[in-house]
């Protein structure tokens, strides 16, 4: 353990004393109450029929505890708020889009920055953008064209495959086996990523996309050294890389606990070196960076300044003027703070310290979870529902059957989610059928995470008796948002 030259450190006289206890004291105070409402078991049971057995489709009010994403639902700070009132809502030039571009540069050392609405409003952006200068400098070709990833998040797999695009994916062998532990469970095969370039042939890869952390294999990290070897590659075969990086400072906490030479680096200089291994910045900004609405785009350098002036040109037809992208100027002053508090170490900590909570109360109770990683607990549900095929979709039973028992909503990883390729509408193989219950930021306390493991108790105990689901609505895209299901009888 680090040892601190600072004989008074009150950060340290909470972590002793937090260290006797399970679990990290929150460093933060709750000052804003948003009530929440209890509802019966008759009255869930209804409301889930209604929406057709897809608690996506549920009106929020009816939920107890939501679990559904940390995407935009937790906590702001009141630094976040206060920044809120100093927006310039300018129509072009805001002074707001200067602070934020400013804040991006510093953080991430990425010189030109468009706001947009989310992260998919930056996915809609540059995949095209990408694509077109490919077609144009290296002749690819649209029936080879294919994407690399350790693991696509489900709307960067959307918008490539609108585009035309295969997707793959190469994470590491043990990314998906629940019942190993590993530091850095995110990172890319780096051999296997080799060998899918040389197959494919680098002039038909428009980019490449490392995504920190790798959401769908549980939040878990991936190593700088692995992002710096898939940088090295991916510029051997001439492939731009771009960094998908909502929760770049989950990543960056996880390598400073966990690699080698990285702890007694600052969260900020984890991340600053992180971001030199791409050369395109695109984030959901409401994950790490805390905000309700807000997403970036941004480029290291002038090196794809073509694709940058396409990106603003396809930003003005789709997201909005680039100084602003979708965004009223509060909301990128809320933005530039968010993405400075996103790096407190003493929030990661607890944040992380909440997951690892969580895991351990469920295991404690025989439920089968993958390691602990950033932002959400992954349950196996293939594991707790091995009578239930794939195609009949155990993760999402389970979350169907949270929400009855208890209220909880949460959301399935698995072959849902993961959807059909969509030139052969064949099944993709998941590579685990999943339960997510993610954690929205200072949101929820320890005793709604106790009533979640009690929950769960009581699912286990009646987990023999469920059904599967098939599709009465089936969405050709993005399927898992709003389609809807019978019970298998
Ligand atoms: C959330 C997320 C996105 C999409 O962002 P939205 O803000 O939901 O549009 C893209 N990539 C990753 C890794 C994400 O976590």
């Amino acid at each position: 353990m680090e040892s601190s030259n600072n004989a008074f450190s009150q950060n340290n006289q909470a972590k002793d004393l937090s260290s006797a206890m399970r679990y990290i004291a929150e460093p933060y105070r709750i000052r804003v109450i948003e009530p929440i409402g209890q509802t019966t078991r008759s009255q869930r049971e209804e409301a889930l029929a209604k929406v057709g057995f897809n608690p996506f489709l549920l009106h929020s009010k009816d939920v107890f505890i939501d679990l559904l994403t940390d995407s935009g639902t937790g906590a702001v700070t009141q630094s976040m708020q206060a920044a809120m009132l100093m927006g310039d809502e300018a129509y072009s030039g805001s002074r707001s889009y200067f602070g934020l571009k400013e804040a991006v540069e510093d953080i991430f050392g990425y010189q030109t920055t468009i706001p947009t609405h989310q992260g998919r409003g930056a996915e809609q952006l540059y995949v095209p953008s990408l694509i077109k200068k490919r077609e144009r400098e290296k002749g690819l070709s649209r029936d080879k064209m294919t994407v690399i990833s350790n693991f696509f998040f489900d709307t960067t797999q959307g918008h490539s495959q609108w585009h035309g695009c295969k997707i793959v994916n190469v994470p590491v062998p043990a990314a998906f086996d629940t019942k190993v532990k590993a530091d850095f469970k995110g990172n890319f095969d780096l051999d296997l990523l080799e060998k899918t370039i040389e197959d494919i042939g680098p002039k038909h890869i428009p980019y490449i996309v490392s995504t920190i952390t790798c959401n769908s294999a549980g939040g878990q990290p991936v190593s700088v050294t692995n992002l710096k070897e898939v940088y090295r590659i991916a510029k051997q075969y001439d492939i731009p890389v771009v960094m998908d990086c909502a929760r770049f400072a989950e990543n960056a906490y996880f390598v400073k606990q966990r690699e080698p030479g990285f702890s007694h680096m600052s969260i900020e200089e984890i991340t600053h070196l992180s971001f030199q291994y791409a050369d395109v910045l695109a984030m959901s900004a409401k994950k790490d960076a805390m905000v309700p609405i807000g997403g970036l785009l941004a480029f290291k350098d002038d090196s794809l300044d073509d694709v940058y002036q396409e990106c603003r040109t396809l930003c003005v037809l789709l997201e909005g003027f680039p100084t602003y992208g979708g965004l009223e100027g509060g909301a990128m002053e809320r933005l530039a703070v968010g993405l400075y508090e996103a790096m407190r170490e003493e929030w990661l900590e607890s944040r992380i310290g909440q997951i690892q909570y969580l895991v351990d109360g469920l295991e404690a109770i025989g439920v089968q979870c993958q390691q602990a990683g950033g932002h959400a607990v992954f349950i196996d549900a293939g594991a707790i529902l091995p009578h239930i095929p794939k195609d009949q979709f155990p993760g999402h039973v389970l979350a169907c059957e949270l929400y009855r028992v208890a209220g909880i909503r949460s959301a399935e990883i698995g072959s849902l989610l993961i959807g059909r390729d969509p030139s052969s509408g064949v099944q993709l193989p998941a590579p685990a059928e999943l339960l997510r219950l993610a954690i929205p930021r200072a949101t929820y306390t320890q005793a709604h995470l106790d009533y979640v493991i009690a929950a769960f108790q009581l699912v286990m105990n009646g987990c023999q008796n469920l059904k599967g689901l098939t599709f009465t609505y089936e969405p050709p895209v993005l399927r898992h948002f709003n389609a809807q299901f019978v019970e298998v009888a």
